[in-house]
């Protein structure tokens, strides 16, 4: 996936210089309803924690800038995803906002939501071959690296197991690339030889654990370290490593914060996982969606080519979480205290 970065300013300083820049586009059927827009949320998979604090922290900021929100969830079906944003189409919002479970199946859809005068939204995954508006994320690959780097720092020689996450999902393939570039040059010295890899299917953890069950039986237990691509599915691989007295041995790394991976963490059986405070993708994401049915103009910092074209992109910063930081996510009222050493 090719990514350029415009510039690294703040967003801070970027949403504020945002506000002041109106364009006074031609009347859009978004214009009608600037002062109160109707926002559709199309999320892959509410079932999962992240995206329930997600629809949360949008839902409250939209609502904050006049918007009503319409939350949809297609609990990781392609089918169902499709006509519930076609529902939304028929709706007539002004906006739709979307984390696709497959980046590849969107482009006629989207096409119908253009053609009605809706504005897209990818939210944190990108859409791929299809025209939308814009795209906000954190920096996926740089999470990639980090998770990589986490595990060679605890294991920097052996038996590596690449965990990847859900195949159609386009952040799985760019977490791939930031971890391979991280590991290729230990790949190539000798010292890392990767004894196997798979994508796990939705992001299932229970799937993960399969495969690392399998895995650990296919090597004869003989996996030095797992790179998992988030905190789901490394919960499943440390269950299986568990079930063979290995959790804690083997380093295992993840991203998103889950409560129950901060947990692991602290225990010592999960190495290292990702925070990426979704407050701020979910607000940064509202304010987007307002401007553009207001035919405002955002600023962004970044652009991603999704295949069809280079999408506008507002990325942001994703932080490291060892044992030595968690209160970061105390500091940053993600959890509390008693949250994390709660049972
Ligand atoms: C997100 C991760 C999430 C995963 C599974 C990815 O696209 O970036 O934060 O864990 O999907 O839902």
């Amino acid at each position: 996936m090719k990514k350029t970065l415009l510039s690294s300013s703040l967003l801070s300083s970027l949403v504020a210089a945002s506000a002041t820049v109106a364009m006074f586009a031609a009347p859009t059927a978004a214009w009608a309803d600037a002062a109160n827009p109707k926002i559709g949320f199309s999320i892959d998979d509410l079932r999962v924690e992240r995206w329930a604090r997600d629809r949360d922290f949008f839902t409250a900021a939209a609502e904050k800038l006049g918007a009503k929100v319409f939350v949809q969830s297609a609990d990781a079906s392609e089918q169902r995803q499709i006509s519930q944003i076609e529902n939304l189409i028929s709706r007539g919002v002004d906006v739709i906002v979307i984390v696709p479970f497959n980046a590849t199946v969107l482009t006629n859809t989207i096409k119908e939501a253009k053609k009605a005068g809706i504005k897209v939204v990818s939210y944190d995954r990108l859409i791929l071959n299809a025209d939308v508006d814009a795209y906000i994320s954190f920096d996926n690959a740089k999470v990639g690296e980090m998770q990589a780097e986490g595990v060679l720092k605890a294991k920097p020689k052996g038996n590596y197991y690449l965990l990847g996450g859900s195949p159609t999902d386009n952040n799985a393939k760019m977490l791939r690339e930031g971890q391979m570039k991280v590991l290729k040059p230990y790949i190539d010295k000798g010292d890392i030889k990767v004894v196997g890899q798979q994508w796990v299917k939705e992001w299932n953890p229970s799937e993960a654990l399969r495969i690392v069950e399998d895995a650990l039986t296919a090597n004869n237990n003989k996996i030095d370290a797992i790179v998992a691509s988030n905190d789901g599915t490394a919960g499943g691989a440390i269950q299986a490593l568990a079930a063979q007295k290995l959790a804690g041995k083997v380093p295992v790394s993840g991203q998103d914060a889950d409560l129950a991976a901060i947990k692991r963490v602290v225990a010592g059986t999960q190495t290292m996982t990702v925070y990426k405070p979704l407050k701020l993708i979910a607000t940064e994401a509202a304010k987007l969606s307002v401007q553009l049915a207001r035919s405002e103009k955002p600023t962004f910092n970044g652009q991603y080519d999704n295949g069809a074209k280079k999408v506008d992109t507002i990325l942001l910063k994703p932080t490291e979480l060892t044992k030595a930081n968690v209160d970061v996510l105390v500091k940053d009222g993600f959890y509390t205290q008693a949250q994390i050493s709660g049972q």
